[in-house]
């Protein structure tokens, strides 16, 4: 059993509040159940707690926010290190750069760079951690124009195996530095993040809500759209079943409805390209049927993550997820089939983020995982509510992703990946191979090994 010497005051045992602080998961189906665990706002803190995993015999695990801890493996036999570096966010507006600590959300960086009119490659939710987003790809709202979230990483410090504080970029370790952008993890503490801000003249960002019968039409004009859509336009179209609940509008709750939301952006001079490009979205859909609730128009920066009206709260949260090709009438008709009106679908929410554009660019100077070989990335969701149970939802998550094998790329966002347990690849097998061979340099004896994601290592 673990115990503590004094040297390690700040490592905690389960059942014991500093334990329960650095334990915090946003998934409540996925409690994280380490050895033990400790919060970190130092360097020396970090070495301290690596030294206490080698003389207990621990792996070494890291989180910021826990929004992935289904996704993790199990970590009985692991020390669990939630980082939360001292530091606020450091905007060089003038390079176009953020040095984020690590532990920062997304919010906090939108926060800091609006107001030099810079923004941040950021998904849907304030609350998701900068890192953790950033080492497993990052699928951003305004991906179509700026490319994959990691591409934007110029540098990553972080804590190695020896206890070294490096700070790596292309020149200083091009091969870590390579890894560290979407190689699939278990290669250090990472302590803080340089990335590339960019200038945002005009946003245009909202969700438009239907009632599922028009979901047929719906869809089939925004699949339309979608391929050849302007970069400056990413979107997704999603179905939702959503109780009613006090945080739910009543309008939306109790029947199924489908909504286009997301975020259309005029990088340059140019303000008007961002409303032209919306309009042309919205248009076609609005002639459709008017919707019930539209909150799209011109926002402030900080209003983009507010359109998805992610949860902000943790919740249980079962779910699945795929990266798809073209899907043409007949993906449309079988995704509407299995998670439409009348599907019988137990999923709160299912949808398609629209990629391409940037999204497909390879990068230049690109880390594992830079660009994405596919049209759609679904991902549907459910809660076990009574009286919906936890398997209710994993036979629909296993009924879909049989309907939808015919487009089903094989490939999987890690950023996006619901449950440790789903199928799920994002590198080829040379590139593995490249990310072991950085592994077995920087952590020789395997003390980060538990933090690799599935596919992403022939180590385990
Ligand atoms: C409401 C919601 C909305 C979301 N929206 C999007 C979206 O729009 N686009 C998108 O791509 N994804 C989205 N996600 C998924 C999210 O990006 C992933 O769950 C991501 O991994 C979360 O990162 P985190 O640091 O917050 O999570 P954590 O669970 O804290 O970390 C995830 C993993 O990152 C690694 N990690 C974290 N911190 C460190 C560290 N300091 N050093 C080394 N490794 C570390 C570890 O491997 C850890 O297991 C969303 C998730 C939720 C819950």
């Amino acid at each position: 059993m673990t115990t503590i010497s004094e040297r390690d005051a700040s490592i905690a045992l389960p059942g014991e509040p500093a334990f329960e602080a650095a334990t915090q998961v946003f998934n409540l189906i996925a409690p994280a159940t380490p050895a033990a665990a400790v919060t970190v706002r130092t360097v020396e803190q970090i070495r301290d707690a690596l030294g206490h995993a080698r003389s207990e015999g621990l792996g070494v695990r890291m989180h910021t926010t826990g929004h992935a801890s289904a996704t993790t493996r199990p970590m009985h036999d692991a020390l669990l290190i939630r980082t939360l570096m001292d530091g606020g966010v450091e905007i060089d507006a003038e390079r176009r750069v953020a040095r984020v600590p690590a532990g920062t959300r997304w919010g906090a960086v939108v926060e800091a760079a609006a107001p030099y009119g810079l923004t941040g490659p950021h998904g849907s939710s304030p609350t998701v951690g900068v890192v953790g987003y950033l080492l497993r790809g990052g699928l951003s709202f305004y991906g179509r124009a700026t490319g994959l979230a990691v591409n934007s990483v110029r540098a990553v410090e972080l804590v190695t195996a020896d206890g070294e504080h490096r700070r790596v970029d292309a020149a200083s370790d091009p091969a870590l530095f390579w890894a560290l952008r979407g190689g699939g993890g278990g290669f250090g503490v990472v302590t803080a993040v340089e990335i590339d801000l960019f200038p945002v003249a005009k946003v245009v960002t909202g969700a438009a809500y239907w009632p599922a019968e028009h979901a047929g039409r719906l869809l089939a004009a925004w699949l339309a759209w979608a391929p050849d859509a302007p970069r400056e336009a990413s979107t997704s179209l999603r179905v939702f079943n959503l109780p009613p609940v006090p945080e739910v509008p009543p309008v939306l709750a109790g029947r199924p409805m489908v909504c286009v939301d997301g975020a259309v952006l005029s990088v340059g001079e140019d303000a008007t390209a961002a409303e032209q490009a919306a309009a042309e979205l919205l248009g076609p859909l609005r002639s459709v049927a008017e919707p019930v609730m539209d909150s799209w128009a011109t926002t402030t920066l900080a209003g983009v993550l507010e359109a998805h009206m992610e949860p902000g709260d943790p919740l249980p949260i079962v779910g699945d997820h795929m990266l798809l090709g073209e899907l043409g009438a007949d993906g449309a008709a079988a995704f509407l089939r299995l998670l439409g009106e009348g599907s019988g679908s137990p999923l709160l929410v299912a949808g398609l983020r629209q990629l391409g554009g940037a999204l497909a660019d390879s990068h230049p100077s690109g880390g594992a995982l830079d660009h994405l070989d596919a049209r759609y990335a679904y991902s549907g969701a459910g809660m076990p509510m009574p009286p919906t149970t936890v398997e209710e939802i994993r036979e629909h998550c296993a009924k879909v992703r049989a309907g939808l094998a015919p487009w089903d790329t094989g490939r999987t966002v890690p950023s996006f990946v619901e449950e440790i347990g789903q199928p799920q690849r994002h590198l080829d097998d040379d590139q593995i191979a490249a990310a072991d061979r950085v592994r077995a340099r920087v952590d020789p004896d395997g003390l980060f090994r538990g933090d690799i994601t599935p596919n992403a290592t022939a180590l385990l």
